[in-house]
Formats: structure tokens, C-alpha cells, sequence
């Protein structure tokens, strides 16, 4: 039997991660944050500190509001800390190997009603599920990016997932005052089946010459009427995991037409991998951001 979630356990406090601890300890949920390093884990704190007081600022929290929401979000060293939490959401880096090996180890330290969730945003639940000692306490919850601001969730199935379990992480999205979309589980979902091979294509559009990163940014935001170009948009993700989220596509569909484009693997070689890196289809380090094809 699941019990009444009220404790938080965040794996990975990147753009992601933070994100989900901000909106969770927002909502009155206790939150554990914790990342490979003390100095990530405090970079992520940072960054929500910093995301809550310009929402002090715009009139959409009050100050009090931000110090308890603050107040509630602990850093987690190590997953020993995560005994008492009720649901322990992974937001680490978009790697199956990784991802398996968190799993493995955080289990033991869990207690027995405990629900697991992965916010992957493109492999298998069930397979993730499969190296836990709970497939039918497991589910996928994949936030949008930026957590704050974006409305949609999607829940993903397992193949063991229990009906508890899926009601459970929907009554949690719902305290969160966001929506639910529910995907089968099938390569990237519904989302980045979607988007992705889009902005793949776009990065192809850049690497036959069809047109330079301002050309094809341009089309897309007054041409489809996107808030974003492509180009913009997989920076903002992360060229790292727009390349994972293709290559799960193209192994897991088997199908040619989600080959990753190499321009995008020669940026991720480069270590470009868009704003978190500061470089990537834009050089973010000046005043604005510049195209770099
Ligand atoms: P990110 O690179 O900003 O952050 C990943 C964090 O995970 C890093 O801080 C890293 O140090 C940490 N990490 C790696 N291995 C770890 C481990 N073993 N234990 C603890 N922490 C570990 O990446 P992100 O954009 O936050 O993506 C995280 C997850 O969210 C991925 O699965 C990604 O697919 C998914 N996601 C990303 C987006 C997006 O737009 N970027 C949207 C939805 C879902």
C-alpha cells in the first residue's frame, strides 16, 4: 500500500531537477536534493533561490512563501538520506547505464511503500523499472522544461505498473496545480517522439546548408508561429540530451528516419551542449546570444 506522499527525494539537481524541487517544495511538499556533488546540489539551490526571488519580484510569490518553500528543501549528500521519503523522482543525466546503476543503489535505502518515478524524457520505464525492487511502485513523470513555468506532465506506464501507483503520481501532479497527459511506453513518449525529430531535422536543414541558424529560426517562430526557433529550442534542452533522446528513437524504433544528425554529434563532441554550457547552436557568453553556424 502507498501511503500519503509528503516527502520528495530528487535525483540530479540540474535544470531539470531543480525545477521539480522548486515547484515541489512550492506545493508544501518536504524536498531531499541531491546530485553527484555537494557543489551541484548548492548550484541548485542557487539557481532556485535565485528563480523564487524574481518571482518575489514579479508579484507571483510572496516573501514569506519563498522562505518556507526554501525551508523545505534539503540537501542529500548521499541516498541514505532518502529512508523517509514517500516518492523519489530521478532527474539525472539522460543515460540508460546511469540511470540503472542510481536505481540499484538507491533501492536498499528505501522504505517498502516508497514510489519510484523517473523523469527520462526518452527510455524505457519499463526496462528502468526492471532493475528496481518495485517495477509495480514505478512510473514514469516527465516534467517540461522550464519545470516553473511549462503546464504539461506526462505519466508513463510500466508494464507493471499498478493502477495505485499511477493514481498516486496523478493526485501528486494534480497538488502541483499541473496537467496530465498519459503516454504508453514506447521510445520517447508522446512529446519527443514529436518535437525531436523535428528539431533533428532543423539541425539537418543547418548541416545541408539549407539555411544558417538565424535563417531557420526565423522560419520556424514566424513561419510556424513557434515561441522558439529549433535551433534555440535544443539549446535550451541540451544538445546532450536531444542526441540521447534521437539515439533511443533510432535504436529503439529501429527506423532510419530518427538517424541523429552528425552536426548534432560533432556539438555534443565539443562539449557545445547549448546554454547550460553556454555554447552550442548560440554562443550565450557575450551580452546576446550570437549563431555560431
Ligand atoms: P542536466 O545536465 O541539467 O542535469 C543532470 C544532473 O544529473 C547533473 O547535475 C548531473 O550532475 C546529475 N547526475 C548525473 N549522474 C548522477 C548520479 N549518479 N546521481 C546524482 N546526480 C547525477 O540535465 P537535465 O536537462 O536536468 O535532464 C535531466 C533529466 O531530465 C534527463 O533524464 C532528461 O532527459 C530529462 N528531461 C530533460 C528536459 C530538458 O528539456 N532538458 C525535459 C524533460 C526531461
Amino acid at each position: 500500500m502507498i501511503g500519503e506522499i509528503r516527502k520528495i527525494g530528487v535525483i540530479g539537481a540540474g535544470q531539470m531537477g531543480n525545477g521539480i524541487a522548486q515547484v515541489c517544495a512550492a506545493a508544501g511538499f518536504e524536498v531531499l536534493l541531491n546530485d553527484l556533488t555537494e557543489e551541484k546540489i548548492n548550484a541548485g539551490l542557487a539557481t532556485i533561490n535565485g528563480h523564487m526571488a524574481r518571482m518575489v519580484a514579479r508579484g507571483q510569490m510572496t516573501e514569506d512563501h519563498r522562505k518556507d518553500a526554501l525551508a523545505r528543501i534539503q540537501p542529500a549528500a548521499g541516498f541514505a538520506d532518502f529512508g523517509d521519503a514517500d516518492l523519489i523522482i530521478e532527474a539525472a543525466t539522460e543515460n540508460e547505464g546511469a540511470k540503472r546503476k542510481i536505481f540499484q543503489a538507491l533501492c536498499p535505502n528505501l522504505k517498502p511503500t516508497a514510489v519510484l518515478a523517473s523523469n527520462t524524457s526518452s527510455i524505457s520505464i519499463t526496462r528502468l523499472a526492471s532493475v528496481s525492487d518495485r517495477p509495480e511502485h514505478f512510473i514514469g513523470i516527465h516534467f517540461m522544461n522550464p519545470v516553473p513555468r511549462m503546464q504539461l506532465v506526462e505519466l508513463i506506464r510500466g508494464i507493471a505498473t499498478e493502477d495505485e501507483t499511477f493514481d498516486a503520481a496523478k493526485a501528486f501532479v494534480a497538488k502541483l496545480g499541473k496537467t496530465v497527459t498519459v503516454s504508453e511506453d514506447f521510445p520517447a513518449f508522446i512529446v519527443n517522439r514529436v518535437l525531436m525529430p523535428m528539431i533533428n531535422e532543423a539541425i539537418y536543414t543547418l548541416y545541408e546548408g539549407v539555411g544558417s541558424v538565424d535563417s531557420i529560426d526565423t522560419a520556424m517562430k514566424l513561419g510556424a508561429n513557434h515561441p522558439m526557433g529549433p535551433l534555440q529550442l535544443a539549446d535550451f534542452i541540451g544538445l546532450d540530451t536531444c542526441l540521447s533522446v534521437m539515439q533511443v528513437l533510432h535504436e529503439g524504433l529501429a527506423d532510419s528516419k530518427y538517424r541523429p544528425c552528425p552536426l548534432l554529434v560533432k556539438y555534443v563532441e565539443a562539449g557545445w551542449l547549448g546554454r547550460k554550457t553556454n555554447r552550442g547552436f548560440y554562443d550565450y557568453r557575450g551580452e546576446h546570444p550570437v549563431p555560431t553556424r
